[in-house]
């Protein structure tokens, strides 16, 4: 097996005990996507140059010459960020984003940046301007989104860990479809300086990785408080690999009757019900629940998130920032040519948050949706005093072909399971708990109360030791006849 198959917790041994450098680890990584780039198409930009200049620099500190993916939203100083769109094509930052800071300060070598759907707005990364990327697992088939080249990236070898955002699931969706764990922190966990604003109530950046040990390795770099970002909470966090023990008993976990009354792929259904026995056979404690206020969350979540969208990204206006249209006659002119190179996805979000926030038209929409949150939010909070955690699974449905989902609000219902946790800010991971018939893999979703996240990792871990699925490497275009 090649050393790109490897966990970031394996690797780390290897470096530790010199059996490997931190440029073999990196060749191995290059020499992978090499073969498998082509086809998975999970990087806009791949920054071998950079990463073989910071190793012969010498690398120290946790995550010492292990290669990370980021997300093409996350700013990489003298590194292109695109966000996926025209308008920001050409845009190379001058700063880092806190989060790279912090991986660099413990030696991590940025392998590449990911593609997504446009400004993260979509559950496919079809909504990329560029092009879009492919479920390493069976590559007919979308990788979710709207982070998945990062998650992509993860499954087929390309990194060892990624950084994505998850905004209404960006992370728990595509790590669902590719079959790794996927986090998204509590609101204000890790710093959100230097990504790209979509709908900043609710963006937070997530971890992806190949299994529970490596979340709990990268959240303990990436948590902690930043004066830079004005939500950030001041906090200490503990060391989250304290939390890796295989141990249930005890642990009260609710199940809301509407996560699996929903419309949803019965395979999935029976997948989660069977993970959800093993819990239980291992101690755990399971109770159906209520939680009616579900039925609103992705009405809301999309009338919060393009209103906000419609503010962020006005200052793509051709003068203040992005692309600008330089032959035109007067400003009008300019502005509209401008934006016009905003994707069909992203001008619809605008107009339709632009529409919400209307005066006569924000009464009905943008103030309801924002009670139904409160709502949610408080119906949560009360479920969170008499259980320790929620499960539910991540997705309606497994991964999806190419092309198959042409209407955008098909294509939004498979956030229904993972809005909550952004209306609430409360933390939620994915993780694999075995394939449907065509052998597509299918997520679990654990969500927990606010900053909780040790008790994620904890539940995670043993449900991973109990279903003893391991992601086992990209295995090339029949992945999918391989049984997981
Ligand atoms: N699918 C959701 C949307 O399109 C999620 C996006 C996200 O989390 N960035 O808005």
């Amino acid at each position: 097996m090649g050393l790109y198959n490897y966990t970031i917790h394996q690797l780390q041994e290897l470096i530790a005990g010199k059996e490997v450098t931190a440029k073999e680890l990196l060749d191995s990584f290059l020499e992978n996507i090499e073969n498998v780039e082509e086809e998975v198409k999970a990087y806009i930009t791949i920054t071998e140059g950079e990463a073989r200049s910071r190793i012969e620099q010498g690398l120290q500190g946790k995550l010492a010459g292990i290669p990370i993916a980021v997300k093409d939203n996350i700013s990489t100083e003298g590194i292109k960020t695109t966000c996926a769109s025209r308008i920001l094509e050409d845009y190379v930052p001058p700063f880092d984003a806190t989060v790279i800071r912090r991986l660099k300060e413990e030696g991590a070598v940025i392998i590449g940046k990911n593609n997504l759907d446009e400004f993260a707005m979509g559950s496919s990364t079809e909504n990329s301007a560029f092009f879009p990327t492919r479920n390493p697992r069976n590559t007919d088939y979308v990788p979710g989104g709207s982070s998945g080249g990062s998650a992509a990236a993860v499954a087929a070898g390309e990194a060892a860990g990624a950084l994505g955002s998850d905004t209404g699931g960006s992370v728990r969706q595509p790590a669902s479809f590719c079959g790794i764990v996927g986090l998204k922190p509590t609101y204000g966990s890790i710093s959100r300086y230097g990504l790209a604003a979509f709908a900043s109530s609710l963006d937070q950046i997530g971890i992806f990785s190949r299994d529970v040990e490596d979340t709990a390795i990268l959240l303990n770099v990436l948590t902690g408080y930043d004066p830079l970002d004005s939500t950030s909470a001041k906090l200490q966090h503990p060391d989250y690999t304290d939390f890796l023990k295989d141990e249930l008993e005890g642990m009260k976990i609710a199940l809301p009757e509407e996560y699996f009354s929903v419309d949803m792929d019965p395979e999935v259904r029976e997948c989660v019900i069977t993970a959800v026995r093993k819990l239980e056979e291992a101690g755990a404690e399971i109770e159906e629940v209520r939680l009616s206020g579900l039925k609103y969350a992705l009405a809301a979540y999309y009338i919060i998130s393009s209103a906000e969208a419609s503010s962020n990204l006005a200052r793509y206006d051709g003068v203040r920032y992005g692309y600008r249209f330089s032959n035109a006659r007067g400003i009008n002119e300019m502005y509209e040519k401008s934006r016009k190179e905003f994707g069909d996805e992203v001008k619809r979000r605008i107009l339709f948050g632009t529409y919400v926030l209307s005066s006569g038209k924000y009464e009905d929409y943008y103030l309801k949706a924002q009670k139904a949150r409160k709502q949610l939010t408080e119906e949560i909070q009360n479920l969170f005093r008499e259980y320790h955690l929620l499960v539910s699974p991540a997705t309606p449905t497994t991964a999806f072909k190419l092309g198959a989902v042409k209407d955008p609000f098909e294509m939004d219902q498979t956030g229904i399971f993972t809005v909550a946790a952004n209306l609430s800010g409360i933390p939620a991971i994915s993780i694999p708990c075995g394939v449907d018939s065509r052998n597509l893999p299918v997520g679990i979703q654990i969500m927990g109360p606010h900053f909780q996240e040790g008790r994620l990792i904890q539940a995670a871990y043993s449900l991973e030791n109990i279903l003893g699925f391991k992601d086992p490497g990209y295995c090339g275009r029949y992945c999918h006849e391989q049984k997981l």
